[in-house]
């Protein structure tokens, strides 16, 4: 008889995610991540056994530009959260790391004491994919780190491109970590991207930076009363900290968690989750719309051949898709 893998055996893999199994939980992600469509079969099997006993954790992402301090930070706050007796998920999204190569996002070694913390869960980039489809894996694999226990779930990204808005949309809370510069302190941050923030922590408050940090806290916080309130009501913070001293860690728990109380009262944070699952629903849907249509090699060369004529300004752009969609029917 062929002996199944013990951890290939989707029974298992549910009660042993349901128990708090992490090697059972690191490989549940990775089925999510496969594009095969039996995988992905049984990935759905999986979460939709799972989903009753998902949505329960605190969802934190986290951005920050190459170098500001993102895992020292992680390490530090997450080190913190667990000696409260929290469980703590480590995710991230990095769309850059097939291009720059060396993935700063990739390698456990980033956070080596958290990764050694028995109450943390580090888990890598998906790689090797679109940013569609790293950000479904990674909503995936939210639900899966809740449904093995973790307390809070941070979702890590670099801040470059889409991927800032991908993880805003899929998380309660959105840090922004900044470093103090010289001059203005405002010049090249993307408004948008303060727009999208909850918080924003200046970090490497200490040493010779600890005044000039103070001075960004202020400019910060000052920028962010220009803008219009958010959706949920809260007027975001602007805090410092030094991971490495760890200072001001324990204040920027204490703002996540009066953004938590906040927007639970006001009924933000359910309304919120229900916004976001509906975008999941609609990006996957126009996602597997496009997959299924490529799939039909007669119907991809139709649409190779519209883009050449969009290419060489041949027909209107909205009139060729018009044109495809006609031919769809047909199929
Ligand atoms: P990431 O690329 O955003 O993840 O940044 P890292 O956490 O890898 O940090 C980049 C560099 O900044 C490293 O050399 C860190 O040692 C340093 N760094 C991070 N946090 C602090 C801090 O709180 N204070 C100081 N002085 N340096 C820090």
């Amino acid at each position: 008889m062929k002996r199944t893998h013990p951890y290939l055996n989707k029974n298992n893999l549910e009660h042993e995610i349901e128990e708090g199994n992490t090697v059972s939980l690191a490989r549940a992600i990775t089925l999510c991540e496969s594009s095969k469509i039996s995988d992905r079969k049984s990935a759905n099997e999986l979460l939709y056994k799972l989903l009753p006993h998902t949505g329960r954790s605190l969802r934190i992402g986290i951005t920050g530009s190459p170098g500001v301090g993102k895992s020292t930070f992680i390490e530090s706050f997450g080190k913190y959260l667990t000696s409260l007796g929290k469980k703590i998920a480590v995710l991230a999204i990095d769309p850059s790391s097939e291009k720059t190569k060396g993935s700063i996002l990739g390698d456990k070694t980033r956070m080596e004491e958290l990764a050694k913390d028995p109450n943390a869960f580090i888990r890598p980039t998906a790689s090797s994919q679109a940013l569609g489809g790293v950000a479904n894996a990674t909503r995936e694999a939210i639900l899966l780190c809740e449904a093995a226990g973790f307390d809070i779930v941070l979702v890590e990204t670099v801040g470059v491109g889409q991927s800032e808005t991908a993880v805003r949309n899929m998380v309660d809370f959105f840090l922004l970590l900044q470093l103090a510069g010289a001059g203005d302190e405002l010049q090249g941050i993307k408004k948008g991207i303060m727009e999208m923030a909850d918080g924003i922590v200046i970090t490497k408050a200490d040493g010779d930076n600890a005044k000039r940090s103070k001075q960004a806290q202020a400019a910060y916080q000052h920028a962010l009363h220009l803008f219009q309130a958010s959706e949920s009501g809260w007027q975001p913070k602007v805090l410092t900290t030094s991971a490495i001293e760890k200072k001001g860690i324990e204040e920027i728990w204490k703002m996540i968690e009066g953004y938590h109380l906040f927007a639970n009262k006001n009924n933000f944070l359910s309304k919120n989750r229900g916004q976001q699952n509906l975008q999941w629903f609609r990006e996957s849907l126009d996602r597997q719309i496009r997959e299924k249509i490529f799939q039909s090699k007669r119907l991809a060369a139709k649409i190779r051949t519209y883009e050449k004529k969009v290419m060489d300004e041949k027909v209107v752009p909205s009139k060729a898709a018009e044109e495809v969609v006609r031919i769809l029917r047909e199929f």
